[in-house]
């Protein structure tokens, strides 16, 4: 038996850069195999809140940035997608929250009260009227600002099953003990071989996320260089479940240019809503022990809820580091990034929001090198790749 797939395009990394490429071209008719070494979703992406962003928290130095104006547009891409008429049908996922919250303990001053009711802002950010606000806030010992922001919150399980179930049959298991190497000529790769079988494709695309280092080392690729920049997540949840968390989906607003923090609530196998604390506290809480930032986020819940009674919590950490073009100085991108080096292209998202508009970037380059669509037999000479499991379970085991 040939032990030769043959393809258009071949994906490597089911994060939801690779699916969401992978869908796109295989939906234009396209022959497009995605590869994955783990599980579908399993790094970044099964880590990520799901807030579709739209920027605003990247605005409140009160300097709409290149950084908000890159991903100002996501939101009414994914409202499409959800609405079933946009690039990919999401009609099915689970939508969190519609709107993202941002809250501030106290008033905010003048300076910031103007810039959120700017032209600019306005349009993605309202006050949101006592009324409706969510029980968390209807409080009278919640003195503060609370807007609501135009940025939906998703569940990524179902995000990832969506976008990745209408091509199931061409997302294939690639097990990281098969040795992987290329057969190129000069500049042009001609095929991958995944231990004894080799994958034939006129192009390539490396969407491995941290993964992506590996991969330009095996082809000798020095730049686009990679960085890392390492979170520590905090997770908690009720010890008893029938009194689980209030569902919130919210930053938390200090004086600062960043949220304090940035909660996102998620409901685990047996139905106990869990908060998903994102912001300062994962950023400085890098190397500290699940014990120590239990602690700093039991005092940080008390100093931005301080009206709030909590039940009594049990804590998880979770650390990942997200993975990007280099910048100077470890900033954090502005945009998605996709670089082409011959036939291999080159992809971080940085954002899960800026998944439409990487592969807009993506498909114009794989066009660039003539891309033809050829008509290809499919044969399982690959087992399907796995889905990955939600952190709500896995985390706290
Ligand atoms: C804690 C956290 C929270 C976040 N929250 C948000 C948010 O709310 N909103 C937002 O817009 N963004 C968010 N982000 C950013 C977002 O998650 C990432 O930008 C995005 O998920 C990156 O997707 P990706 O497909 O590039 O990579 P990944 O999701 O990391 O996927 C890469 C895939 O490639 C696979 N792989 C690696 N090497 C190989 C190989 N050699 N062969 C085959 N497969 C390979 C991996 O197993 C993995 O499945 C968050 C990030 C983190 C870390």
């Amino acid at each position: 038996m040939s032990k030769t797939l043959s393809t258009d395009v071949v994906i490597i990394g089911a994060g939801i850069a690779g699916l969401w490429l992978h869908h796109r071209l295989n939906k234009m008719g396209v022959h497009a195999l995605l590869l994955e070494n783990k599980a579908i979703g399993n790094a970044q992406t099964l880590s990520a809140q799901g807030i579709i962003h739209g920027g605003a928290k990247y605005a409140l130095n009160g300097i709409l940035s290149k950084a908000t104006q890159a991903i100002g547009d996501m939101p009414a891409r994914w409202q499409a997608c959800l609405a079933g008429h946009g690039d990919i049908d999401l009609s099915s996922v689970k939508v969190l929250a519609n709107h993202q919250l941002m809250w501030s303990k106290g008033q905010l001053s003048s300076k910031m009260l103007s810039f959120f009711a700017s032209k600019a802002l306005a349009s993605r950010m309202q006050p949101v009227p006592d009324p409706e606000r969510p029980d968390i806030f209807q409080s009278h010992g919640f003195k503060g600002s609370l807007y609501q922001l135009d940025e939906p919150v998703l569940d990524i399980p179902s995000v990832l099953k969506s976008i990745a179930t209408p091509y199931q049959d061409r997302i294939l298991y690639a097990n990281p003990e098969k040795a992987l190497s290329w057969q190129q000529n000069g500049q042009h790769i001609n095929s991958l071989n995944i231990g004894d079988i080799t994958i034939e494709a006129q192009q390539f695309v490396l969407t491995a996320g941290e993964g992506n280092e590996g991969l330009l080392n095996s082809l000798n690729i020095k730049k686009p260089a990679m960085q890392r920049r390492p979170l520590q997540m905090v997770l908690c949840k009720s010890k008893d479940p029938s009194q689980s968390l209030p569902t919130l989906y919210a930053h938390s607003l200090g004086s600062g240019s960043k949220p304090i923090a940035t909660i996102t609530s998620h409901q685990n196998k047996s139905g106990n809503i869990v908060w998903y604390i994102g912001g300062n506290i994962a950023e400085n809480g890098v190397g500290k022990s699940l014990a120590t930032l239990a602690e700093e986020a039991r005092t940080l819940l008390t100093e931005i809820l301080p009206w709030a009674t909590l039940p009594e919590l049990e804590w998880a950490a979770h650390a990942v580091e997200r993975a990007e073009p280099k910048q100077s100085a470890l900033s954090r991108p502005d945009s998605a990034f996709v670089e082409s080096k011959g036939n291999v292209h080159i992809a971080w998202p940085t954002k899960l929001a800026l998944a439409p508009d990487l592969v807009d970037k993506a498909i114009k380059k794989l066009q660039k090198q003539g891309l033809v669509k050829h008509q290809h037999n499919e044969q399982a000479l690959l087992a399907p790749a796995p889905f990955g499991d939600p952190l709500w379970d896995s985390a706290f085991q």
